[in-house]
């Protein structure tokens, strides 16, 4: 990206009347006193973050505004719904921060710090200040991933890889394509949502980019937006400044409850992401995690509100698909009628359910894959044997 002096000033002052961040609840003067004291309970258990920027795209006055739920903490996340690590990311960690679940892809918890924290997020595990899942000494993942010429997709992710410093980030990306089985480097961050400045300011990462995403070896940016709101002017300069270093963007993101989970939200989401270069590729069924209750849409809701919103969309906003990552894979969920929920995997840990499709008893409170009853005689699996105490009632 390539900016005249001026625009370059324009931009510093930008970042650093938006660049302060915010850790404490109390320190958010938009609360009331009586909110702060509340919500500090709910950020002493789950992290609280977030920088002056994103905080400014709230609307106030409205206390249901969707980018305020996003990062700002909501008192019944203490409720005890959900587990900590819901898709079993444990059961296929290979080494500190490596985790090894489908044969060609391989992801690298390299950093354990976002630029704000989502309230849904499935890995705020990470957050805690006693959990060491994630490593900044990424050094055994690339010996595995050499080891394992069948490895060519790397996806980093956290935390947030582009809280990194670029130093780290480019040592990260030049070890990588060292590895010459490695074809695709995938980022999965929320920056360009949170501090779209962190690329536009930074010439070393782009030259970086232009230097690793190749013409036959790409890195691609799995983007995470969740309302169209977070599309701002330089939210998107951001994206461009990404594209034209080389590198590939889509869109990723769950559905979430107050926030996305309204068809023509999803549309606008959708066609907006299309038209500027970072079409949706999954919206994401919202995993069972820990606090994750106020946040959770049922598996037959969603399905009837992407299904409504791909009605509303147009073009490439149609490749978005409707997914679950269950610990068993990647399953799709195709279509719900009068009486059953129909699943496909598109990636499972098990070769033997590749592929597969699943049919399930229609259940319209079910919020996960471990809550459907098999339709008899179908052949789709039960999982797990032993539901988790805390799911057996469902959300309320
Ligand atoms: S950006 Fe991703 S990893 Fe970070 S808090 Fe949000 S959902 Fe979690």
């Amino acid at each position: 990206m390539f900016e005249g002096p001026e625009a370059h000033a324009r931009r510093h002052v930008t970042q650093s009347r938006h660049g302060r961040y915010y850790s404490k609840v109390s320190d958010l003067v938009a609360l009331t006193v009586a909110e702060r004291a509340r919500l500090d309970a709910v950020a002493a258990r789950y992290r609280f973050r977030a920088n002056a920027y994103y905080l400014s795209l709230i609307d106030w006055n409205d206390p249901h505004d969707p980018i305020r739920r996003i990062v700002i903490p909501s008192e019944e996340e203490l409720s005890d719904w959900g587990s900590l690590d819901p898709s079993n990311e444990q059961a296929v960690t290979v080494a500190r921060g490596v985790q090894h679940k489908y044969a060609d892809t391989v992801l690298l918890l390299c950093n354990e710090v976002c630029g704000a924290y989502c309230r849904y997020c499935f890995r705020k595990r990470l957050f805690a200040s006693e959990n060491d899942e994630a490593s900044n000494d990424i050094s055994a993942g690339l010996d595995y991933i050499a080891d394992h010429p069948e490895v060519t997709n790397v996806l980093l992710t956290g935390g947030d890889p582009l809280l990194m410093s670029t130093r780290r980030l480019v040592r990260i990306l030049r070890a990588l394509r060292t590895i010459e089985h490695v074809q695709i480097i995938r980022i999965g961050s929320k920056m360009p949502a949170f501090a779209p400045w962190r690329i536009l300011d930074d010439a070393e990462l782009q030259s970086a980019l232009r230097l690793y995403s190749t013409s036959r070896k790409r890195v691609y940016l799995m983007t995470h937006f969740d309302h169209p709101r977070e599309l701002t002017d330089l939210a998107i300069e951001g994206l461009d400044c990404f594209i034209r270093n080389g590198v590939i963007c889509t869109n990723q993101c769950p559905l979430i409850r107050g926030v996305n989970d309204d068809a023509r939200v999803l549309a606008e989401l959708f066609r907006k992401l299309s038209f500027v270069g970072c079409p949706p590729y999954y919206l994401f069924q919202c995993r069972p995690t820990l606090g994750n209750e106020p946040y959770t849409v049922p598996i037959v809701r969603g399905w009837q509100l992407f299904k409504e919103a791909m009605h509303l969309g147009s073009g490439l906003a149609w490749r978005a698909r409707f997914v679950m990552s269950h610990a068993t894979g990647k399953l799709e969920i195709v279509t719900v009628d009068d009486d059953q929920i129909h699943l496909q995997y598109h990636r499972a840990r098990d070769p033997e359910l590749r592929g597969q499709t699943l049919c399930y008893r229609r259940d319209d409170r079910a919020c996960w894959l471990d809550e459907l009853e098999p339709v008899a005689g179908l052949g789709a699996p039960r999982f797990p044997p032993h539901l988790p105490v805390e799911l057996q009632d469902g959300p309320a």
